[in-house]
């Protein structure tokens, strides 16, 4: 029996096909897939064809949850304090739209990002204004995760579902526990929820310790030969680690179909970003400048969240940087190695010699419920309009440098950022050198950027070691 999917409240959201940006007329359900239309045109994808021929096409979930019926203009309004403040009301102000969206009463609020500029890293790079989105402040895990917590548990709560089992390199799993563990210390017994974390077994011991506890059990699957576990199989893994209290009817697994759901979260906070953004450019009259956002890509999740989020605000001139770590990561199977060649030459040379991976574990994955986008993405190298989204891998010597700017010793410079989250950073040099050198009739010192922090949760011994290693450098 494959896993039920969950449909949401029919009445106030829709499924969304990420791939062609339609609505698919019909409610979100976790269990749907892109419209017939989009699954055809990745089949013939090497990459994909494999997966398919073994009937796992559902794994890959990439379409999003829509609400309908809501106002317009409050999208436009810029959000501010979305992510904190309780409802006054219904729909009359943006902070309304998260208890709208989320009934469920979960008393623990969603937490907050920081925007704020950093001139230092501007100097560093050559490039104008450079500013931080800094998701290290959320309370829970640190990271970008909690918003998506947030709004899992929301549902889970709403819908009376005890277990959740997700796949987790850490952060996920540190996040989801963490907000479950407060809501289960609030709640009677019979309400409470557990967590059940699923993790490749290249995910260090320390992590794992880490995360177990009440309320949280791991499991470490390996999957390193490339093997990707059904929702069957998984929820076969998860009823065995429970001695069966799991039962189906009360177990979610909120990796694949759920991607969505973050997505969304993403989206919003995308929007707010923007607009902030753009209201603290009109200021200073600077409102013409190109804005460019480098996001850390490791799943994909912030990467789409953005450019759904700009393609309902409608920011123009904004334009997305993926980075990525050079050697392993979720692109790689769609980028023929010609290209990559090709690449490398056009910088000026063969760079390949003395280029290191960096230390980037949440990055480099092979498995996403995103992968037809990022794939379509690599294809066309536009998605709905937007402009091209560049990509910019980022090595070794690139993190360390710019670990060192992140993480030395001056207070008033410092970002909690882990290695995966740096790579974000890492990419801020070679961006000012592209705009310099592709005669794109810009200046970078007048172009405008946005790094997206993803923060920092937890880490492996190889992580702390690159923490460690750019404090001594940078003194
Ligand atoms: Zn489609």
């Amino acid at each position: 029996m494959a896993e039920q999917g969950f449909e949401f409240d029919t009445d106030q959201w829709q499924a969304w096909c990420l791939l062609c940006g339609r609505s698919r007329g019909v409610p979100y359900n976790t269990a749907d897939s892109l419209c017939p239309d989009c699954v055809e045109q990745y089949q013939d994808a090497r990459f994909f064809r494999r997966i398919l021929r073994s009937n796992l096409a559902l794994s890959f979930t990439t379409i999003i949850p829509e609400p309908k019926r809501i106002p317009a203009d409050l999208f436009t309004r810029g959000c501010k304090d979305l992510f904190l403040r309780k409802s006054r009301g219904l729909l009359r102000d943006p902070w309304d739209l998260l208890p709208y969206l989320f009934p469920a009463d979960l008393r623990i609020p969603c937490g907050q990002p920081a925007l704020f500029k950093m001139p230092h890293l501007a100097q560093f790079a050559g490039l104008g204004q450079t500013w931080v989105l800094d998701m290290s402040t959320y309370g829970l895990s640190g990271t970008h995760k909690d918003l998506r917590s947030w709004a899992v548990l929301s549902k889970a709560i709403e819908h009376d579902i005890k277990h959740l089992a997700l796949w987790t390199a850490g952060n996920a799993g540190l996040s989801l526990t963490r907000l479950v563990k407060r809501w289960n210390a609030t709640v009677p017994p019979r309400q409470r929820k557990t967590v059940y974390c699923l993790m490749d077994d290249s995910v260090p011991d320390e992590i794992r310790l880490e995360l177990r506890g009440p309320y949280c059990w791991t499991a470490e699957l390996s999957t390193g030969s490339g093997a990707i576990l059904s929702r069957d199989q998984l929820y076969n893994m998860v009823a065995a680690m429970s001695g069966g209290k799991a039962e189906r009817e009360g177990y979610w697994q909120v990796t694949d179909g759920w991607d969505g759901v973050g997505l969304f979260m993403y989206s919003l906070l995308a929007q707010q970003c923007i607009k902030f953004l753009r209201d603290e450019l009109r200021k200073t009259k600077q409102e013409e400048s190109k804005v460019y956002v480098i996001l850390p890509i490791g799943t994909g999740n912030i990467l789409f969240g953005f450019i759904r989020g700009m393609e309902r605000f409608g920011a123009g001139r904004a334009k997305l940087v993926a980075a990525l770590p050079y050697g392993d990561h979720m692109m790689q199977s769609f980028v023929p190695p010609e290209e990559r060649e090709e690449e490398d030459e056009a910088d000026g040379g063969p760079r390949r010699m003395g280029l290191a991976e960096p230390e980037a574990p949440k990055l480099t994955g092979f498995y996403s419920p995103l992968a037809p986008c990022l794939w379509k993405l690599t294809q066309t190298k536009d998605f709905n309009n937007l402009e091209f989204v560049e990509r910019i891998e980022v090595d070794r010597a690139a993190q360390l440098e710019v670990a060192a700017r992140l993480q030395g010793p001056d207070d008033a410079t410092m970002i909690d950022a882990e290695p995966s989250a740096l790579i974000a950073f890492g990419a801020l040099k070679e961006l000012a050198r592209r705009i310099r050198k592709d005669g794109r009739g810009e200046n970078p010192e007048d172009s405008i950027v946005l790094v997206v922090n993803s923060g920092r949760g937890l880490m492996g011994p190889a992580e702390w070691a690159i923490s460690k290693r750019s404090i001594v450098v940078s003194r």
